[in-house]
């Protein structure tokens, strides 16, 4: 065990979605244990790499649109020219998209299931070869509560979470021995774009409430932590577990 067990120093992460909420956060937290960020999604990532620095690390851009798995290749290898090496992967970018089961398209299942579930495959398989060559490294996959429950009007992200969920562990199963680890975070309701909708519904946010043993959203630093844990030496012998971060939503 090496002197601090979550130091990430020397360490390179590619962070998918890494503009804002959830992707940031980790983006910083991880930057604040010493990894270097490679930055990857289709918007701006400025305010990302102002934190990055502020917290003492550095970060390079990869431009691409995860609706497609055609960027997966260059995301790696542009990562391993930039910074040498590619030892965490978070696959955190993510859609939603609300409808009733009767009347929910085609076009609201492909692309969730696209960006969710395709491409975080697609990407840890890119990134998992050069890992398992090396015999070292970690993914986080960025699931939901929905990897454990149904939830109501969101058929294509409880099957993409739910899925998620499945290929954290087939992937763990497989690379375990390889000496990668597979794991994910279930966050729970956290304040980012993704549940405006929901917040700005009174009714669903006071039920929301009332059900969460803590009593509040979270804010996305508060995953930080977890985050940080899944990608440094303190979690080598974990492997394939989804790890909820949920102020207690799933012990009701
Ligand atoms: P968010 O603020 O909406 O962030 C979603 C991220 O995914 C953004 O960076 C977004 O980029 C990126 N993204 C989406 N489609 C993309 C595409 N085609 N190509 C590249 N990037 C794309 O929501 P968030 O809450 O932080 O979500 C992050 C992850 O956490 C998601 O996987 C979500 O399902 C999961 N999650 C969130 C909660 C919660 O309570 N907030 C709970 C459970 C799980 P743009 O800004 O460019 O769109």
């Amino acid at each position: 065990m090496v002197a601090n067990p979550f130091d990430l120093k020397g360490r390179t992460a590619v962070v998918t979605g890494a503009n804002t909420g959830i992707g940031q956060a980790i983006a910083v937290a991880l930057a604040g244990a010493g990894a270097s960020i490679v930055a990857v999604g289709r918007s701006s990532m400025d305010e990302t790499e102002a934190l990055v620095k502020q917290a003492g690390s550095r970060l390079h851009v990869v431009k691409a649109d995860l609706g497609t798995i055609e960027p997966v290749k260059g995301i790696v290898e542009e990562t391993i020219k930039t910074f040498g090496g590619l030892d965490i992967l978070v696959n955190n970018a993510g859609i939603i998209r609300r409808a009733d089961a009767l009347d929910f398209t085609e076009e609201d299942w492909d692309a969730v299931i696209d960006v969710n579930l395709k491409t975080a495959f697609f990407l840890s398989q890119a990134a998992g070869r050069h890992m398992v060559d090396k015999g070292r490294g970690k993914i986080i996959n960025i699931a939901s509560l929905l990897s454990f429950q149904g939830g109501i009007r969101i058929p294509s992200y409880t099957a993409s979470k739910s899925g998620l969920a499945g290929l954290t562990k087939l992937l763990a199963c497989e690379w375990a021995g390889k000496g990668v680890n597979v794991n994910a975070i279930a966050p729970g309701y956290f304040v980012t774009n993704n549940t405006t909708a929901l917040r700005e519904d009174a009714d669903r946010n006071a039920a929301i409430l009332a059900r969460i043993p803590a009593g509040r959203w979270g804010t996305p630093d508060e995953l930080g932590g977890a985050a940080v844990f899944l990608a440094s030496s303190a979690s080598d012998y974990v492997h394939g577990t989804v790890l909820p971060v949920d102020g207690g939503w799933l012990a009701r």
